[in-house]
């Protein structure tokens, strides 16, 4: 799946005619591997891959997923592709956010619409979404921005919610695999558990508790463990020179060492700010598959730039 971004919502209207005039016919499904073709298998769509991580572990060999926003794409400006649309007439369970990712605000009416029968999990369902922090930004346009920080599930604690709520979800899609949804959802909230207080731990001992990202996405992280993000961009937009002027200052004064980027976003602003106050990159994925992993991951590249 590449290339998917530049699809607009015009190549729907001819794939649309193509579904009814095929009527049911296979084309176009792809759900990454055999699995999903066999009898009794639950087909899921996750809106972005860390959700399908979740998805994964507590559906397990019962469960078929697929995600909407692929590797790489940015799910502050994605468009389903047409085959997309198709995939989602066959799925059982939608998993989505739910806490104002751009692409479920624009999509989802269109998506319910296309499959009546689809059931919609919210993986925030439960979770106290955070207001964004915004600088003098007050006076910017609104136009679809949540009024929330979407990133919700980059804490482990976060990621119980979102493993309970998939249990739930699966459990009353598919009640005759109910055992083996319950068991593995226990497994992996046990699991994030161990995770959360493992990275309680590691900032414990650190006294420079402050990062500099890019995207920003660690809001939730940084307040469950007592750290400050500082947050560049906003919205997805390149900077202004003023903007950058005042980031540089920031860093400078902050005496930051490192400025993380992620991989779904430009890098040569970063790059400019950071050789100006003669700071690193540094890379922080808010977006990974492997959620334990990344978050570990993360964990290890704050705490380094915080000595
Ligand atoms: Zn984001």
């Amino acid at each position: 799946m590449t290339a998917v971004n530049n699809v607009r919502h015009w190549l729907l209207a001819p794939v649309l005619l193509l579904m009814i005039l095929l009527g049911g016919c296979d084309i176009g499904n792809k759900w990454g591997d055999e699995k999903g073709r066999e009898e009794g298998t639950l087909k899921v769509i996750s809106s972005i891959v860390p959700l399908s991580y979740f998805v994964e572990r507590v559906g397990g060999e019962h469960v078929a997923v697929s995600v909407m926003v692929p590797p790489g794409g940015n799910p502050h400006s994605y468009e389903p592709t047409p085959q997309q649309m198709v995939q989602l007439g066959e799925a059982s369970v939608f998993v989505k956010a739910g806490s104002g990712v751009e692409f479920e605000l624009d999509w989802m009416p269109r998506m319910m619409s296309l499959n009546g029968d689809l059931q919609v999990c919210n993986a925030s369902e439960g979770v106290e979404l955070q207001p964004i922090k915004r600088h003098a930004a007050a006076h910017k346009a609104q136009h679809y921005h949540a009024q929330f920080d979407p990133h919700f599930w980059l804490t482990p604690l976060n990621g119980v919610r979102i493993a309970r709520n998939v249990e739930r979800a699966l459990v009353a899609a598919d009640p005759a695999n109910a055992a083996a949804y319950k068991a593995n959802a226990g497994a992996l909230v046990a699991e994030l558990e161990m995770l959360d207080k493992e990275i309680r731990t590691t900032f414990g001992g650190v006294t420079k508790k402050r990062f500099l990202v890019f995207h920003p996405a660690w809001g939730y992280y940084a307040n469950a463990y007592g750290l400050e993000q500082i947050a560049v961009e906003e919205e997805g937009k390149s900077l202004t020179p003023l903007q950058m002027q005042r980031v540089i200052q920031q860093a400078a004064a902050h005496r930051i060492s490192v400025i993380f980027v992620s991989p779904q976003s430009s890098e040569s602003q970063a790059a400019a700010i950071a050789s100006e106050v003669g700071a690193k990159l540094g890379r922080v994925d808010a977006l990974a598959y492997d959620y334990q992993a990344n978050l570990r991951n993360a964990t290890r590249a704050f705490v380094e730039s915080m000595q």
